[in-house]
């Protein structure tokens, strides 16, 4: 059961470090434009059967991701775009106030809420400080729902642009060559390009007459020699996470094995 949590920001800015924030299509363009850095994250997924449509978390993925295949396996890959920076976002005053604010992206406006409904909001996740959590601020989540409805509407139209997105993002890896993805749920690869070329790319990708229509076969790379091992038993084009392009990276999210 999903815990009735109080909230109040502290203005303490811990939030506006070091992050890889999620954007939709539009906010990428937005945040390349006002001088900032954007990376592509893609994961894969084995998909040899449609999953149940009672399924709620695998539909989840599912709406968000395209067909696609590795070698010989049918896989969905998940793109998501981010906004990169290391230390400070380049938009956080030294008042830790948002320089950006009435153009800040979503995700900014939504946290610590979860933008995905498989995700319970915890505190102790959270970069906010406990004096922030203390049941005298107002009601954040009650009941299992978010109380605020500025909030709620804004989560509503994150879920919709990221299933909106969906397209355009699958034109945007096909015109930008953008076929090395990691498993799901071990780690990332990361697409970078110059700035300026990862936004003409993302305007390329809104129009729907450069989709790049013939088919690739995707690498699927892990830091983990069972992983790629089993991938290639079942067909795929998997590799270990040291054949990287010198435009891909690759972050683990377990050790290598
Ligand atoms: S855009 Fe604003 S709210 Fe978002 S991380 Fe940067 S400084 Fe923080
Ligand atoms: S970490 Fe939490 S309390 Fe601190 S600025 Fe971000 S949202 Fe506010």
């Amino acid at each position: 059961m999903t815990m009735d949590l109080n909230f109040a920001c502290t203005m303490c800015g811990d939030c506006c470090h070091n992050l890889r924030l999620p954007l939709s299509v539009n906010e990428a363009i937005c945040w390349l434009e006002r001088g900032g850095d954007v990376q592509v994250f893609c994961e894969a997924m084995p998909w040899a059967v449609e999953p149940s449509t009672d399924d709620g978390p695998v539909q989840h993925r599912r709406n968000r991701s395209f067909a696609a295949e590795s070698g010989e396996l049918a896989i969905r890959v998940m793109v998501t775009v981010v906004a990169a920076f290391d230390g400070a976002c380049p938009h956080l005053q030294p008042d830790m106030r948002c320089g950006a604010y009435e153009a800040r992206p979503n995700v900014c406006r939504i946290y610590p809420a979860e933008i995905n409904p498989f995700i319970e909001v915890m505190p102790i996740h959270k970069a906010c400080p406990t004096e922030a959590w203390t049941i005298d601020k107002p009601s954040l989540i009650k009941g299992g729902q978010i109380v605020d409805s500025i909030t709620a509407d804004l989560i509503r139209n994150s879920r919709e642009a990221a299933i909106h997105d969906v397209p355009v993002k699958e034109r945007l890896c096909g015109n930008a060559g953008f076929h090395t993805a990691s498993l799901a749920n071990e780690g990332f690869i990361t697409h970078t390009l110059p700035p300026r070329a990862m936004l003409d790319e993302l305007y390329k990708a809104l129009k729907p007459a450069s989709s790049a229509t013939q088919a690739v076969s995707w690498r699927i790379l892990s830091n983990r020699r069972t992983t790629v091992d089993t991938l290639n038993s079942v067909g795929a084009r998997s590799e270990m996470h040291t054949a990287l392009s010198p435009t891909e990276g690759y972050i683990p999210l377990f050790e290598a094995n």
